[in-house]
């Protein structure tokens, strides 16, 4: 099974494709941890997304299409995997289909975790507050800023996902065990489709 967990930045993707990938031992595909272990590498790639991702813009497309392209071919995707972070743009999503097309794979779910942008400020806010380890792009600026290039480029692929009926909208703002619970019931719904 193929799914893209979609949703604003701070929605809760990571946290749930975590459970997910102990719960269905399908493989979390990040785009956004896979970047930063280049940048903790010290790689060219890195070096070159590193500016861009402590700004909160978005890297390349092909730079992230190359790279789960990549990663997608790896032994332990045989029975798919959790998009996490990616597509983010609509010529990545295109990208997408045609990689798995080319491997006889589609995407069977994607899962919008709908949030309340102020409620997602409040956590980062209260985060700081709080003194915990934060990730250079973890400040209420950034994320304002985050949250902007998520309406502008990645929202317009809830449009594109629901025309290809895949798009099942979930309550993002729901405690963790919640959220969890709705994604397991949406995908014993695509499995008892198969
Ligand atoms: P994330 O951990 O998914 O929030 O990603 C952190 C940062 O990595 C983003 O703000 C972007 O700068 C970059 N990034 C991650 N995934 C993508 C993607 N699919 N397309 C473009 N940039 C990405």
């Amino acid at each position: 099974m193929n799914l893209v967990l979609f949703g604003p930045p701070g929605a809760g993707k990571g946290t749930q494709s975590k459970l997910l990938t102990e719960k269905r031992s399908l493989p979390q595909l990040s785009t956004g941890d896979m970047l930063r272990a280049a940048i903790e590498a010290g790689t060219p790639l890195g070096l070159a997304c590193k500016a861009l991702m402590a700004k909160g813009e978005l890297v390349s497309d092909e730079t992230v299409i190359s790279i789960i392209a990549e990663r997608y071919d790896q032994p332990d995707c045989k029975n798919g995997a959790v998009f996490d972070g990616f597509p983010r743009t609509v010529p990545q999503a295109e990208a997408l289909d045609k990689m798995l097309a080319e491997r006889g794979r589609k995407i069977d779910l994607v899962l919008e975790l709908k949030v309340d942008d102020a409620a997602l400020l409040a956590r980062v806010e209260s985060r700081i507050k709080a003194g915990g380890v934060l990730r250079s792009d973890d400040t209420p600026d950034t994320l304002r800023h985050r949250l902007q290039v998520y309406y502008l480029n990645t929202a317009p692929l809830i449009g594109f996902y629901k025309a290809q009926g895949k798009l099942k909208t979930l309550d993002g703002m729901a405690a963790i065990p919640e959220v969890t619970r709705q994604i397991d019931a949406a995908l014993d719904g695509v499995a008892a489709k198969a």
